[in-house]
């Protein structure tokens, strides 16, 4: 029989798979032997049952029984007991932390008896009242479905007939009549009267969590953050304590050290007399930790101490959600903690000088994917501003854009190509779409931690929350700050959320201080002054003593070269040679189609030569000293020619206005129908062009040696490789290869150098790499192109589906991310595979490396470096990034598993 329970004190952090992140975590905090009330997990097993089958195991009710009487027999306190009843939490918990994202019912256990008990019990009817509608509207809004604004329209009318502006100030009378006005408004929804049997509750709001997996707000948040959607959730059942008892009473949330800046100290927000719920929702503005320690000082130091322990245990920033019972402390929830960016690179080099981790473990704490929020730009410093409110920095950067107060107008102001800020009191888990699709967010309620502020952080969304001086009227789309409309929707708003700081109109942009650091555009003494800037500085050079492979650079011009060479690039993987046939040298490539015969041809290719002569020596000379990987003529010639349809109109046109035919543009027309294909992308490209155009790839490489030669004699050390793209059969590079090396040992006669040159492939389709052990035979190296590759390998046009149906594709979880951005490990990742080992099999020093845009997505880099690729190639931007994902991947490689 399958075991699909587990009591708290069975389980350990690192069963995250099956008891999620939050069961896990519990049963290491009882293992720690920390104040956790009694609870039991069911685990993923059994969610991921319930989606196969759409019905719980059968087991799973008795074993729930038995682990409730457990609990009950711990407590000396029973579930549905009338005169001292047992209440239980039920909430969610997967692998992957999904905040706010899957349902959680509370009091579960109470009902028209039960809450009487519990008014005797604690001596507070107005306690027990306020628990139960909160039941009722969590049971009526999860499990059953209700719409949940009916709930809060009678809470509303409660507060406004009693005068009062929270809830905590309505009486027990007052919450009585609620209770009875949610439990009419459930049998009139519902038809079925609010179950009164506590066994029925609990049954159906495990159910409820389970079914909440695939809620479409979950869905969506797996899709940005990539998660796999057949993990399933854990259900963790936890007896209440209740931080709404009286005044002894609390709620909180907090963190062993500053989750946005890194800073070393606890930090955290609570309330008084409330529940979780109240300090995450941001509905009541919180108070901070500080004043925890006037109002309850040794629940405060109990706390401190615990989060300590938590810290050096898991070495780590963590968090952790707590509950004060008249006095009592209980632990409800611990995990390393999401931080920002920022913090995560200055929390990894503190904790390294704290000495509780080494510098290796340190880089593994840090990901490309934060190095690359880092390198987005801030507000200019010296740009003029008008500061119209401030808030919380809840989530770093700086965001331009217009007022939206609806995710519907943020995504009418995307479609419109404009960006936009999500300006909302207080965000909800209906609203991630709105915040996914905006640039920035803001809110005037709530604090750090609130639903926006969590989301956005981990979104790498910047956000400002608590602007409490403005008043946002969602429905007259204003912002007042009093009486005075301070801006509508429309109006481009400015929000720093580095500072706080909200500013009327745009206010310009700046480039990243890490950035510039990197490059040298800034004084070392100045760089390594700033924290973050030393911390990004040393965890890269961890990470480039770590690493195996090469990072290397797609550049085209010496600028790029330049650039990338400054932020680490140890070559280029890759220069597009088709990039310097574009602008007023356009005519050119239409006169080499145009050449009537071989001679007029020849006298083309010959004045292209000198042009990329000196195009290469730019180059070459950039990156002096280091391998340059020059890649000759890809892209269809059609591409450089005029549009078909055009071009006929016109001409038609001119025709029947009686005009005289242009002899050339008859010609051009002639060519251009020619060559025409329904699919370029699948046609005349690459080495096919090579071997229709005669010469041209002879030109190419007799520019680029004669670049080499010059710099060569200059005393520079010129390292060119030379590249041939879309091959599909060894055959193809047997014809062309005589034409690149005949020149090549030309321009070594002429010269009389050794310009030594090794010539290698593209492994961008298919047939390559299940043929790569016959390529190898002709090619000095391989690098593979999984732009093509994945093209190719799964037919999707690469310029077409993330503009078609992709979305429907990612919705639907066909695909978790696009395969264009992130490599498809198991499919084009399996092709890059075979290249690599079949290569090797008849060459076993190829050097192998990749140049397509997965060669800098931090997601991706790990698969190569467990492939055995020797490099990298990726823009220059993400240089940076690529060298501390490689040597990331050098430190994790044993943990490494292909992924999704
Ligand atoms: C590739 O196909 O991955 C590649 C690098 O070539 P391009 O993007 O120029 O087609
Ligand atoms: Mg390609």
């Amino acid at each position: 029989m399958t075991t699909y329970v587990q009591m708290f004190q069975q389980g350990s952090k690192e069963q995250k798979g099956l008891l999620g992140g939050k069961g896990a975590n519990l049963a290491e905090m009882v293992r720690l032997g920390l104040p956790v009330p009694p609870g039991f997990t069911i685990t993923t097993e059994a969610c991921r049952w319930y989606m196969t089958h759409g019905s719980a195991p059968q087991e799973l009710t008795a074993q729930v029984d038995e682990a409730m009487a457990r609990v009950e027999r711990e407590l000396g306190r029973r579930l549905g007991d009338v005169e001292d009843p047992l209440l239980v939490a039920v909430r969610s918990g997967s692998k992957m932390s999904m905040p706010g994202m899957m349902e959680t019912v509370l009091n579960v256990g109470l009902n028209d008896e039960t809450v009487q008990g519990l008014a005797r019990k604690s001596g507070s009817p107005r306690f027990a009242m306020d628990s139960y509608r909160r039941l009722l509207q969590m049971y009526g809004r999860t499990v059953l479905d209700v719409d949940a604004a009916l709930f809060e329209d009678v809470l509303e009318e409660a507060k406004k007939e009693r005068g009062v502006s929270s809830d905590v100030e309505l009486t027990a009378e007052d919450l009585t009549a609620v209770v009875g006005r949610f439990q009419q408004i459930i049998l009139e929804q519902t038809g079925y009267p609010f179950p009164q049997d506590p066994r029925e509750q609990l049954r159906a709001s495990i159910i409820a969590v389970f079914e909440s997996w695939n809620a479409p707000r979950a869905v969506v948040y797996r899709n940005t953050e990539r998660i796999p959607h057949d993990l399933g959730t854990a259900v963790n059942v936890c007896s209440m304590v209740l931080g709404n008892l009286d005044d002894d009473s609390a709620s909180g949330v907090a963190f062993t050290r500053d989750p946005a800046t890194g800073a070393i100290g606890a930090h955290g927000d609570f309330l008084v007399n409330a529940q979780g719920e109240d300090v995450v929702a941001g509905i009541r503005n919180t108070r901070s930790l500080p004043e925890l320690e006037q109002l309850m000082p040794a629940v405060y130091t109990e706390l401190m101490d615990i989060m300590h322990r938590l810290e050096m245990h898991y070495r780590d920033l963590c968090d952790v959600e707590f509950t004060v019972e008249s006095g009592k402390l209980w632990m409800l929830q611990t995990r390393v903690g999401k931080r920002i960016a920022e913090a995560a690179f200055r929390i990894a080099t503190t904790l390294v000088d704290e000495g509780v981790i080494d510098e290796r473990e340190a880089l593994t704490r840090v990901t490309g994917a934060q190095l690359t929020r880092l390198l987005f730009p801030r507000f200019a410093a010296d740009a003029p501003r008008e500061a119209i409110a401030r808030g919380m920095d809840a989530s770093p950067g700086a965001a331009v854009g217009r007022i939206a107060f609806t995710t519907a107008e943020v995504l009418r102001l995307q479609r419109d190509g404009e960006s936009a800020i999500l300006v909302r009191r207080e965000t909800n888990p209906d609203d991630l779409e709105g915040m996914i699709a905006s640039a920035g967010i803001l809110t005037s309620r709530g604090g750090r931690t609130s639903h926006a502020a969590v989301v956005a952080r981990g979104l790498g969304r910047t956000a400002v929350c608590g602007v409490e001086a403005f008043d946002v009227d969602e429905n007259a789309g204003e912002i007042r700050v009093g009486d005075e409309v301070v801006a509508r929707a429309g109006d481009i708003l400015s929000i720093d959320g580095s500072t706080g700081e909200v500013f009327a109109g745009a206010v310009p942009v700046e480039p990243s201080a890490v950035v510039q650091s990197l490059t040298g555009e800034i004084d070392p003494d100045v760089a390594e002054a700033d924290e973050l800037v030393a911390s990004v500085h040393r965890l890269l050079e961890v990470a480039d003593r770590a690493r195996r492979m090469r990072v290397r650079a797609n550049a085209d011009t010496p600028e790029d070269a330049a650039r990338a060479r400054a932020l680490g690039a140890e070559g280029i993987g890759l220069v597009r040679t088709e990039h310097m046939f574009l602008g007023d040298r356009r005519h050119l490539v239409e006169d080499l189609v145009l050449a009537a015969d071989e001679f007029e041809r020849g006298q083309v290719l010959d004045s292209l030569l000198p042009m990329q002569r000196e195009d290469f020596v730019g180059i070459l000379r950039a990156m002096d000293g280091r391998s340059v990987t020059v890649r000759l003529l890809d892209p269809p010639l059609h591409e450089f020619l005029p549009d078909l349809t055009e071009l006929s109109v016109k001409l038609a046109r001119q025709e029947a206005q009686g005009v005289e035919r242009d002899a050339h543009e008859e010609k051009v027309l002639a060519a251009v129908r020619r060559l025409h294909e329904q699919n370029p992308m699948l046609g005349l490209r690459g080495v096919r062009l090579a071997l229709t155009i005669p010469g041209l790839y002879g030109m190419q490489t007799r520019a680029i040696l004669e670049a080499a030669a010059k710099l060569r004699s200059e005393g520079l050390d010129p390292r060119v490789e030379i590249m041939i793209p879309l091959v599909s059969s060894v055959r193809e590079l047997r014809e062309i290869m005589p034409e690149v090396t005949a020149v090549r040992d030309a321009v070594c006669r002429e010269t009389g150098m050794d310009l030594a040159t090794s010539i290698g492939t593209m492994i961008e389709l298919p047939r390559a790499a299940l043929r790569a052990d016959e390529l190898a035979q002709e090619a000095d190296f391989f690098s593979f192109g999984t732009n093509d590759l994945t093209q190719t390998t799964w037919g999707f046009s690469r310029d077409d589906v993330e503009a078609g149906f992709f979305f429907t594709y990612r919705d639907r979880g066909i695909l978790l991310s696009s395969p264009f951005e992130t490599l498809d490990q198991f499919g084009v990742g399996e092709l890059v595979r075979i290249g690599a080992e079949r290569g090797r099999s008849t060459k076993p020093e190829l050097k192998l490396g990749i140049c397509g845009e997965h060669g800098g997505d931090p997601a991706s880099i790990a698969f190569f470096h467990h492939v055995g690729l020797d490099y990298v190639s990726c823009s220059p931007f993400r240089v940076p990034v690529a060298r501390l994902e490689a040597g990331r991947a050098a430190l994790l490689e044993e943990e490494f598993t292909p992924q999704h």
